[in-house]
């Protein structure tokens, strides 16, 4: 039996993997310290003989005896809200924490896959955005914390499969959405959605003409598996093209939660991007991936996901 360490393992993206690997019959290690994950997202695993946990700092040595196969590293803070509460953390996880892993897959001849983002472009001048792209980002604003370390991580993963021959992937992974994202993450999908169930008006930063491309969790858990398990260790865009302005995608939430919330507009947060949108020729060609699965459908998924929840943590989800 094949084995996988994936940390962030109690966070969306992580936890989502665990229960991947784990129907697909590989031994899995969850690794996470909790700072913006919570447990009840793997608590269903841990009945299992083929998971384990370990609650540790991955910023810290990272030990884990006997054999591994695989390595995910997709610990890190991923929403604006956690990364400008949290950017030491944040600079770290990507760096010394990759560093860690990098170093864990070279003593365990292990293949690693790091979980990089579309945010490597920051405000993009490029559109789509291709591989090719070397990005705009402002490294002093605050966004530059969790940017920074993204593009450091990559650079070191290269450096580690350049000088030591590692086998590498590199998963950029563009906005990505459904059940077990945090209500009170911030990010734009649960803010809505919290906000129409509590009945307040939807805030849009900005104008709201900024656009982003939604990508339901499963095509990204499919992407992201058959990359690990592809030959190719050059970054490849994840993602659903499917591009939505802000101020449209707010109208579409309150046609799918069925309330009359008014739309209302607050200050755009500094460096926010203006559009995204991903190329993802290379994942098609390279992983015969694409996403499956329409805004639409995902997205009544995710709003039965949010509604399921309790009225405690739907309120405590305000902010
Ligand atoms: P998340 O916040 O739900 O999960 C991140 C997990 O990492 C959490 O469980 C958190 O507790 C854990 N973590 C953070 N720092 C840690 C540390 N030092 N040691 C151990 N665990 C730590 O976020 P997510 O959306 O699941 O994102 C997962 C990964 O995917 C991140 O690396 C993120 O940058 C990347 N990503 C996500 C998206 C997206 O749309 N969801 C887009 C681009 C990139
Ligand atoms: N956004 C918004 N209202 C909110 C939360 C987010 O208009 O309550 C906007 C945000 O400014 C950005 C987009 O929605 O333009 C996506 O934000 P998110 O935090 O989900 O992710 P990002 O792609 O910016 O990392």
């Amino acid at each position: 039996m094949k084995k996988v360490l994936i940390t962030g393992a109690a966070g969306f993206l992580g936890s989502h993997l665990c229960d991947k690997f784990i129907k697909e019959g590989f031994h899995v290690i969850g690794m996470d310290n909790l700072i913006t994950g919570d447990l009840k997202n793997i608590e269903h695993l841990f009945k299992l003989e083929t998971f384990e946990f370990y609650h540790h700092d991955v910023t810290k040595f990272v030990h884990v005896p006997g054999d591994i196969d695989y390595i995910l590293h997709f610990a890190s803070p991923a929403s604006p809200i956690d990364y400008l509460k949290i950017p030491i953390q944040t600079l770290k996880v990507g760096s010394l924490g990759t560093h860690n892993l990098l170093g864990l897959a070279r003593a365990k001849n292990a293949r690693i896959m790091i979980a990089s983002t579309s945010e490597v472009y920051g405000d993009p001048l490029v559109h789509p955005q291709t591989e090719e792209y070397y990005g705009n980002v402002n490294t002093i604003g605050p966004r530059g914390v969790y940017d920074e370390a993204k593009r450091f991580q990559e650079s070191i993963t290269m450096a580690y499969h350049r000088a030591h021959g590692l086998e590498t992937r590199i998963a950029r992974i563009f906005n990505t959405y459904g059940p077990r994202m945090r209500l009170n993450d911030g990010r734009v999908i649960p803010a809505f959605i919290g906000q129409a169930l509590r009945g307040e008006n939807i805030t849009v930063f900005g104008d709201g003409s900024q656009t982003r491309s939604f990508c339901y969790v499963d095509d990204q858990i499919e992407g992201l598996y058959r990359l690990l398990l592809s030959d190719y260790h050059l970054p490849v865009n994840i993602g659903n093209p499917g591009e939505i302005t802000i101020l449209d995608f707010a109208k579409e939430i309150v046609k799918l939660t069925e309330t009359d919330q008014k739309i209302i507009f607050k200050p755009l947060p500094q460096d926010d991007p203006l559009q995204r949108e991903p190329d993802i020729s290379r994942a098609k060609i390279v992983l015969d991936w694409e996403p499956k699965i329409s805004r639409e459908v995902g997205m009544k998924k995710t709003y039965e996901y949010f509604k399921s929840l309790s009225k405690e943590e739907l309120l405590k989800s305000e902010h």
